[in-house]
């Protein structure tokens, strides 16, 4: 039977709740445990794939296609195992099953409503998960904040869940801010104190709370929480700021993390080694070289829009010694002033995206980096605009994507057969995981070693086959393609000391340990660049 540990939010978002959830989760797995975790978001959404990254950051997609929270990357990165669109709950997923049930007649009789219609399909929804990935462990984080009305029927559902479950198979940690009045310098418990007496109003007790705060808690904001907030001392946690998330999992278990746990759970207390990831924290903060790389985006303004690319970054650094400083580009300011920032850098990322806002100038940074030779990887959009790039200036054809220019004369990017027909938007890109065949002796063979690989998608254009033949012939090579052999999904310059571009987003497997390849590659191109 799993147990369960739940994380919940007090004070206000973005505390890095999902980091906290994602490093207990490490401790587990350091002690041999099989450990799976839910993020539940109290948005209406069925999922994050309708979603600006501006919302909530990034949409995260996983091998199943699912378009989830951004959390649901720290999971897989921190525990190193692929999850699926079930651990990703959303009010909106709930409410669709249960109206759905309704319509059907599985409530004949009945009046439907929140408790207990709601919380029951969401407790059933929680033990499916639980049970379906055979974990002993299942991590739940509850997004928002508590006190927040959207979050009740989750809150009270978790409720429901401790107490049939058992008290020693369910377990609560509360992560709050501590925050330090600069004037007199003080670690201030008060919210803390409220956001307990707010979760004490709904009926749950926390058993441990992780202080967030920009320096360790003192040992008498530590006491002072225990006596306000009726936890014991040793079960108040400090998760201060640190120089990178990696590093929480051994910040957390300084303080007795995994012991406390043990033996709230009466289970056996294990030993934990954390030596390797230790080795790759050290190996990201030690680094000794450095490189900077351009992110030419149009959700630059946020860095959380990017955070799998910054993921995959520190994954390849820590690999290749190198720190890669990322220089953050809108892509609508080079089209105002030119390329110049460009000449800084030692390599140059254009991202995946949407619409037209900012596409120009990511042609710009493309055609830069090709002609001054400069190391680039384009993803998604990007590896699209490769294309476009190329078909305008090598090819000289008056070319776009149909995704911008609907009726262009050379639509070099155009809409997937399978989308014509489409009108539904929320879940119907080209999604999640699929099989790439890679040609040997190419750049994208030297890097990924393999004649195949499964990447991500989430698209709804594609190279128009019409054009392959003539690209092709004027040296744009693509290394990649997909299993149904129409797909392009690599395209890469030979020319070039690092052109590259897929049309699937590698840097959503990319992990701690096992760096995306085309970064690393990126990373190291930038390296050789700069000498
Ligand atoms: N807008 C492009 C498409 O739909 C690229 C999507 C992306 O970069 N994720 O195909």
């Amino acid at each position: 039977m799993p147990k369960y540990i739940v994380v919940t939010g007090g004070v206000l978002s973005g505390l890095g709740k999902g980091i906290v959830a994602s490093s207990i989760g490490v401790l587990l797995k350091s002690q041999g445990y099989n450990v799976t975790a839910i993020k539940i978001d109290p948005y209406l959404n069925c999922d994050a794939g309708t979603m600006n990254p501006y919302q909530h950051g990034e949409v995260f997609v996983l091998e199943d296609g699912g378009e989830v929270d951004l959390d649901l990357g720290n999971y897989e990165r921190f525990l190193d195992i692929n999850l699926g669109k079930k651990n990703n709950i959303t009010t909106g997923k709930v409410y669709k099953s249960v109206i759905e049930k309704e319509r059907r007649g599985d409530y004949l009789g009945k009046t439907v409503q929140i408790v207990p219609h709601i919380t029951n399909e969401i407790k059933a929804w929680i033990r499916k998960v639980a049970k379906e990935s055979g974990a002993d462990i299942c991590i739940i984080e509850i997004g928002g904040t508590v006190g927040d009305i959207e979050s009740m029927p989750f809150l009270e559902a978790v409720r429901q869940l401790h107490i049939e479950e058992g008290h020693e198979n369910v377990i609560f940690i509360h992560t709050t801010l501590v925050p330090i009045i600069s004037v007199v310098g003080e670690q201030k418990t008060k919210p803390t104190q409220h956001s307990v007496k707010e979760l004490r109003a709904i009926g749950i007790s926390p058993d441990a709370i992780v202080g967030r705060c920009s320096e360790e808690l003192t040992e008498e904001t530590k006491r002072k929480i225990s006596l306000f907030c009726d936890v014991p001392v040793n079960a108040v946690f400090s998760s201060p700021n640190v120089e990178c998330i990696y590093e929480v999992p051994i910040v957390l278990e300084k303080q007795g993390m995994s012991s406390f746990i043990s033996k709230r759970f009466g289970i056996p207390e294990k030993k934990v080694d954390l030596k390797t990831w230790q080795d790759f924290v050290e190996r990201i903060k030690k680094a000794e070289n450095e490189v900077k790389i351009a992110l030419v985006g149009k959700y630059t303004a946020l860095g959380d829009s990017y955070l799998s690319i910054l993921e995959a970054f520190r994954h390849a650094s820590a690999a290749l010694n190198t720190k890669v400083n990322v220089v953050w580009v809108e892509s609508e300011d080079i089209e105002k002033k030119g390329t110049k920032i460009l000449d800084e850098v030692d390599g140059i990322l254009v991202p995946g995206g949407f619409g037209s806002r900012g596409a120009e100038g990511k042609i710009k940074a493309i055609e830069y980096a090709r002609i001054n030779k400069k190391p680039f990887l384009g993803i998604c959009f990007g590896f699209q605009l490769a294309v476009v790039e190329y078909g305008r200036n090598v090819l000289g054809l008056e070319c776009h994507t149909t995704e911008i220019e609907p009726n262009v004369k050379h639509p070099i990017i155009t809409i997937l057969p399978e989308q014509y027909d489409v009108d539904m938007l929320g879940g119907t890109m080209r999604l999640g995981a699929q099989p790439i065949i890679i040609k040997e002796g190419t750049l994208a063979y030297s890097l990924y070693k393999k004649k195949e690989v499964k990447e991500r998608h989430r698209h709804r254009y594609e190279v128009n086959p019409d054009y392959v033949e003539m690209l092709e012939k004027h040296g744009f090579v693509f290394s990649g393609i997909a299993k149904d052999k129409i797909r392009m999904e690599i395209a890469e310059l030979p020319e070039h000391p690092y052109f590259i571009a897929s049309q699937f987003h590698p840097e959503f497997k990319s992990r701690p340990l096992k760096p995306a390849p085309l970064f690393y590659g990126l990373v190291k191109a930038a390296m050789e660049n700069k000498k």
